[in-house]
């Protein structure tokens, strides 16, 4: 078996600015870089958004509603008219054929410029929308191309074929650009650059599934011949696309399975199983691990007992308990004279994980410690040494553990807290900071898995999909401003329970003055006017390492029954009396942060609320996002419904996890495609031993070529 391989490396030509193209001079170029194409390969990948079918021309009686359509007609009556009712100006434009009339509607336009090209009897091939009112059906703003009086339909058709007699590519443009400008740039375009994209994808499995050379792809993806139905093309169903789909997944898995398999090639620790800690915890664990918990802690100490370090992922919805399961992987470490580190996206989450580990450890003779950026100096530097000697066994902080400086004696455990908050790159400096340490990142962003697949295709997934017993579902409720006092009854009434309650303001930035100062106010009005009788606490980023900690302290305690705060509480924070959790300028906040928010309550038996409270005016989104917080608790919906809303580019910030970016494939729509890529690529990788190959040589630098030095980064990390 060989690779199909035109172009050996990658032809100079697709590097070239686009300037090299007849027609696009120094009035277009800057506009096509305004879409993001500064060379000729981003151009080839600038892939239309939709087709126009002009092979034929219908009469005016076969327009269909709601459909872009092109006809052939004479103007019958052409003027100026003001409408009854927003009294604006209009241009309408009656034209007719043998069998019906039509109108045509400008609503900003330049007169006389209009008025010239439209004299009654002109005829023209008309292209636009075919809209609807009552009995009236009309288009606005149609396209034209004027048939001279000489001249018949059959000459036109001819005289212009990138306009005429064929489905024709619509693309995304900017302003000043018109569709027959760019149906002329990528015209050429293609035919003189379309054969030099590297294609190559290995025969077998080009052939399995019927794949088009990228060439042949992009041919046919900007200029489908007739063999193309025009129902696949609008659907994203013509094999031109699948194959250029196909193209850009098997790459992305191609990496992905280098990055597994240079995993399992590095030598690890194989650690050993005493259970000399394990089983003392267990027993003075106030509760029994769940069966999700057990699970997910038997695939981690597979991983850990293998020679290969442990690449996973523990995912589990807010409240599912992985903070426990952290805490066994990490005193398999510690029985094996191995140190730890956890690291967490935020001090008050390190500070909360510290509290929760060294009680244990220490009645197991054992010693947890803390490094955060904003200790004193004094206290950092004893950390540091007693770490470096190994006499912290395990070592909980924040990006300060990261830095130069922090040494560890033996690092047998890497824990990664809140993955999300963190990008490879951190996971990589992490791991260096011991000699091939296992590694366990934890995230409570429910991805759908077919995307973790992808995401985190490095990755071994470990799900913990139950909830401790006794949960109770969390009430969630939308008020508006108008509606606050009825939230404020219901704190009232859980406050004087002995409960304890959250009353969040978004930050966008952790300096923009005004959220800080709204959350202040707010702090202030709570204890003075609202709940005089009760404790309130103030908490936001911009505090001090030590006054955040005295402030948490109380509310943990109890003695601060509210706490009014900023999103530095989002993630992680655990204090089972809270029962609310009121956010302020709900609309403000992203779904997946609006469920984290969320899941700081019912963590313990009573029966909690989630107040949602959107500014006066936000937009249709938002509002999608509240009706889904108040429909569901479900944490696999929500990402689900996050990623409809946001769309997937966004949602997994693939250039923060280290992916490539997709130039066609949608995560969304070709998931079909990437599982068949996948599969191809993992069994790629293990037949041509690592790409090593002679045959897989071709191949291996399209893959670099594309990943960059992502891929490197990757395979150290
Ligand atoms: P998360 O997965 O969001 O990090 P945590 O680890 O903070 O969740 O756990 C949430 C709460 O559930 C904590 O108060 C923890 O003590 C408790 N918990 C964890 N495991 C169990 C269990 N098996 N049974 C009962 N409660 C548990
Ligand atoms: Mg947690």
């Amino acid at each position: 078996m060989s690779a199909t391989n035109l172009s050996d490396h990658l032809h100079p030509a697709l590097n070239k600015r686009l300037d090299i193209l007849r027609g696009v001079g120094p009035r277009m170029l800057p506009k096509l870089q305004k879409l993001g194409l500064k060379t000729i390969e981003d151009a080839l990948y600038h892939l239309p958004i939709r087709y126009e079918d002009r092979r034929q021309f219908k009469t005016i009686n076969q327009l269909t509603d709601n459909q872009q359509e092109v006809f052939v007609g004479s103007v019958l009556a052409s003027g100026e008219t003001v409408t009854t009712r927003s009294r604006r100006r209009i241009y309408e434009v009656i034209v007719g054929d043998k069998t019906g009339k039509i109108s045509l509607k400008w609503f900003r336009y330049r007169n006389p410029w209009l008025q010239k090209r439209f004299p009654v009897g002109q005829k023209a091939v008309f292209i636009g929308e075919i809209k609807r009112f009552a009995a009236i059906r009309e288009i606005h703003h149609p396209d034209s191309e004027l048939i001279n009086s000489d001249q018949d339909l059959q000459q036109l058709l001819q005289s212009d074929p990138l306009s005429f007699g064929r489905i024709l590519p619509v693309y995304a443009l900017t302003e000043g650009l018109t569709q027959k400008q760019a149906r002329k740039v990528w015209h050429q375009l293609i035919e003189e650059n379309a054969a030099y994209a590297p294609s190559c994808i290995p025969a077998n499995i080009q052939q399995k599934y019927h794949l088009m050379t990228v060439p042949e792809a992009m041919q046919q993806v900007h200029w489908p011949d007739d063999s193309v139905s025009l129902d696949d093309l609008e659907k994203g169903r013509d094999k031109a696309r699948y194959s250029l789909v196909f193209d850009e997944f098997f790459y992305l898995e191609l990496g992905l399975a280098l990055k597994r398999a240079g995993v399992q090639l590095e030598e690890g620790i194989a650690f050993k199983f005493t259970h000399k800690y394990t089983i003392p915890l267990n027993k003075i664990l106030p509760f029994k691990l769940t069966d999700a918990q057990r699970r997910v802690l038997g695939e981690i100490k597979h991983d850990m007992m293998a020679p290969h370090p442990m690449h996973r992922l523990l995912q589990g919805d807010v409240g599912s308990g992985k903070t426990l399961v952290a805490l066994m992987a990490a005193l398999i470490a510690i029985e094996n004279q191995a140190q730890v580190a956890v690291v967490a996206p935020t001090e008050i989450l390190a500070e909360q994980h510290y509290r929760t580990f060294s009680p244990c450890l220490e009645k197991l003779g054992l010693k947890a410690g803390l490094l955060l950026g904003g200790m004193p100096v004094a206290a950092k530097r004893e950390a540091l040494q007693q770490i470096a000697q190994g006499k912290i066994d395990l070592v909980v902080g924040t990006h300060a553990v990261l830095q130069e400086g922090v040494e560890f004696h033996r690092l047998g455990l890497g824990i990664v807290d809140e993955q999300h908050r963190f990008g490879v790159r951190q996971r990589s400096l992490l791991k260096h900071k011991g000699s091939n340490p296992d590694m366990l990142v934890m995230t409570a962003t429910p991805i759908p898995r077919t995307l973790s697949m992808t995401l985190y295709g490095d990755l071994s997934v470990s799900v913990i999909d139950q909830l401790p017993p006794g949960r109770k579902p969390i009430t969630t409720r939308r008020f508006s401003s108008s509606q606050r006092e009825q939230a404020y009854r219901l704190i009232h009434q859980e406050l004087q329970q002995g409960r304890q309650a959250y009353v969040v303001y978004p930050l966008v930035e952790e300096s923009e003055k005004s959220d800080l100062q709204a959350a202040t106010g707010a702090a202030e009005s709570f204890a003075k006017d609202i709940f005089p009788e009760f404790n309130v606490g103030l908490l936001h980023g911009q505090m001090k390492t030590a006054e955040k900690d005295a402030v948490m302290n109380s509310f943990r305690h109890g003695d601060v029954q509210l706490l009014v705060a900023t999103t530095v509480i989002e993630v992680g924070v655990d204090v089972p009396n809270a029962t609310v959790m009121m956010i302020e300028h709900a609309d403000r906040f992203g779904l997946s942060q609006l469920h984290q928010l969320r899941g700081r309550v019912g963590r313990g038996a009573e029966k909690s609320y989630c107040l949602l409270i959107p500014s006066e005016h936000y937009s249709e989104d938002a509002a999608r996002r509240l009706r889904v917080m108040v429909e569901t608790e479900d944490g696999f919906r929500i990402a689900e419904a996050d990623l409809e809303i946001r769309g997937p580019g966004d949602f997994l910030g693939t250039r923060q996890a280290g992916l490539p970016d997709f130039r066609v494939a949608s995560l969304l729509k070709d998931i079909r495609i990437l599982e068949s890529a996948r599969q191809e690529a993992f069994a790629y990788v293990q037949k041509t031993n690592q790409l090593t190959t002679k045959e897989a040589e071709p191949v291996k630098r399209e893959l670099l070529r594309r990943w960059g030095g992502r891929l490197e980064l990757a395979v150290i990390g």
